[in-house]
């Protein structure tokens, strides 16, 4: 009689359990560490998570991949919005071979790997005893479709417009056709996947401060959340993201020069130093990227943060004038030949300790309506207005007549652009009465390539070990991977 009374009693307290996790499974989850996950058995397996350190696209792909390889994930990000600098990226994603591509006709994109080569220009060569970058240039491209379509399918985000952006031999950039930038509408779709996902916790404002490390393996982080010091277990996906933001620390120790140009990116301090604390070697760390068009606010001209003006206004058409309203280069070049054009030219004084241009984005019809989604942004925050033509200089009446007599002919004699997007306007008094779009822009920081040296496999490389001692001798962890989206994966 006791004992199946005792029995009866588990018997309830089991139901009474089983419903109180089936409705409180992420809070049990939260406060005990241990998966409570009745639609995902493989995560109950792993009762160590894998902590992704950084919540822009590296860091949430990633997330994605772990929790379907059945781990549980908990995200660490010391920004209170999850994203990174990844929520702002506004023209798209490079892939060649993609099914949009060919719905945009464009049957055969055989030129991705040699156009990388062709940016990455000198460094290619360099270091080779420590990254096989043949090998990482290799994954990107060869994998861009797949990157693509994951993002398509996976996610639902639409990609289906594609554009030729600087250093690119065919339009591979791919974006959507509707309002939202791509950065912002990837990072949405990945982040509401995650979420509705039961295996993931986000904690924000949370910086981690350090590895742990074990006997010379990482075991986890140690990070600082509401001033109060945590310390996590488990396999550690870094994506911290790059240092373009940094101007007054990195940037400025590995590129003095560049000190005093505005930035696209957050002001937010690099956590490099928390890789090279494990002893990680660090590559190209002087290889930053200027941007040739951040816009110019006219009710802000100084503020040192700016917002971008997409590739995409001069992939579709737009051109640049000169302050003597003058085109001076190819806007379709590498962005490193647009941007060092500008700078050749003298910057304002206006600015004090600031270095800074006033340099025209100018787009006809054409232009405007193939950037509609972008422009109505740039119209609303006031960055670009909208003029007649007979409202332009003089001299920037003669650039865009010039212009447009070369997009007729299909040839650019003065710098040989070779694709002229979506212009339509014609030479002459015709085209007096169209309105044209145009705002200021100068260059800016925008991101910085170097980082945590890494193999294909973004696993990150010991100070002192080369490659030629073996490919994929990564830094003796028992797993801490880079995840970086602009070199290993190309996810974005
Ligand atoms: C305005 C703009 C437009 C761009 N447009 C494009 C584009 O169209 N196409 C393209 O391919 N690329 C574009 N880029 C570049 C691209 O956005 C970056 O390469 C990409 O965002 C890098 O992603 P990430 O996940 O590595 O880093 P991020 O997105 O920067 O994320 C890093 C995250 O790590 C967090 N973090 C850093 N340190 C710590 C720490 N110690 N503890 C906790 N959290 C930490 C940060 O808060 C941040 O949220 C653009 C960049 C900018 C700024």
């Amino acid at each position: 009689m006791y004992r199946s009374r005792r029995l009866l009693l588990i018997f309830l307290i089991g139901i009474v359990i089983a419903v109180f996790s089936l409705h409180h499974r992420n809070a049990i989850f939260d406060t005990f560490g241990v998966l409570v996950n009745f639609r995902e058995p493989a995560a109950m397996s792993s009762p160590r998570p894998v902590i992704v350190v950084g919540s822009g696209l590296a860091g949430l792909s990633a997330s994605y991949e772990a929790l379907q390889a059945g781990a549980r994930v908990h995200m660490l990000d010391r920004a209170p919005k999850p994203g990174g600098n990844s929520i702002k990226a506004s023209s798209g994603i490079n892939g060649a071979h993609t099914r949009f591509q060919k719905a945009a006709g464009i049957a055969k994109d055989d030129a991705f790997y040699d156009d990388s080569v062709r940016s990455a220009g000198r460094r290619f060569s360099q270091d080779l005893a420590k990254v096989d970058r043949a090998r990482l240039v290799n994954t990107l491209t060869e994998r861009s479709e797949a990157a693509v379509n994951w993002v398509a399918d996976e996610f639902g985000v639409d990609l289906s417009v594609v554009a030729i952006l600087g250093g690119h031999m065919v339009p591979r950039t791919h974006r959507g056709a509707g309002k939202l930038p791509p950065g912002a509408a990837i990072v949405s779709a990945i982040q509401k996947k995650l979420t509705d996902n039961p295996g993931f916790q986000l904690s924000s404002l949370a910086e981690v401060v350090s590895l742990a490390v074990r006997d010379d393996v990482v075991m986890g982080v140690r990070y600082v959340q509401d001033k109060q010091t945590h310390d996590l277990d488990g396999a550690v996906v870094f994506a911290a993201g790059g240092f373009a933001g940094d101007a007054m620390g990195m940037l400025a120790k590995y590129r003095p020069d560049l000190a005093g140009l505005p930035s696209t990116n957050d002001d937010r301090p690099g956590s490099h130093g928390i890789l090279e604390e494990v002893g990680v070697e660090f590559v190209d760390m002087t290889s930053v990227q200027v941007h040739p068009t951040g816009f110019v606010d006219p009710k802000d001209p100084a503020v040192r943060y700016k917002f971008l003006a997409a590739e995409a206004l001069r992939g579709e058409g737009g051109i640049l004038l000169s302050d003597e309203d003058k085109r001076f280069v190819n806007e379709l070049d590498t962005r490193e030949k647009v941007s060092e054009a500008i700078m050749n030219m003298p910057h304002s004084k206006e600015t004090g300790d600031s270095r800074q241009w006033y340099i025209t984005l100018l787009m006809d019809p054409g232009a405007c309506e193939a950037t509609a989604g972008h422009l109505g942004f740039y119209m609303w925050k006031g960055l670009m207005q909208k003029k007649k033509v007979k409202e332009l200089s003089p001299a920037a009446i003669e650039a865009v007549d010039r212009y447009a007599e070369s997009v007729t002919k299909g040839k650019d004699d003065a710098f040989g652009r070779t694709n002229f997007g979506r212009w339509r306007l014609p030479a002459g008094e015709a085209n007096r009465e169209e309105e044209v779009c145009v705002g200021k822009v100068t260059p800016v920081t925008h991101f910085t390539m170097g980082g945590a040296a890494f193999n294909e496999k973004a696993q990150p490389l010991r100070a002192g070990r080369s490659r030629s001692r073996g490919s994929g001798r990564q830094a003796k962890s028992r797993a801490v991977y880079t995840a970086t989206t602009d070199l290993a994966d190309h996810r974005f």
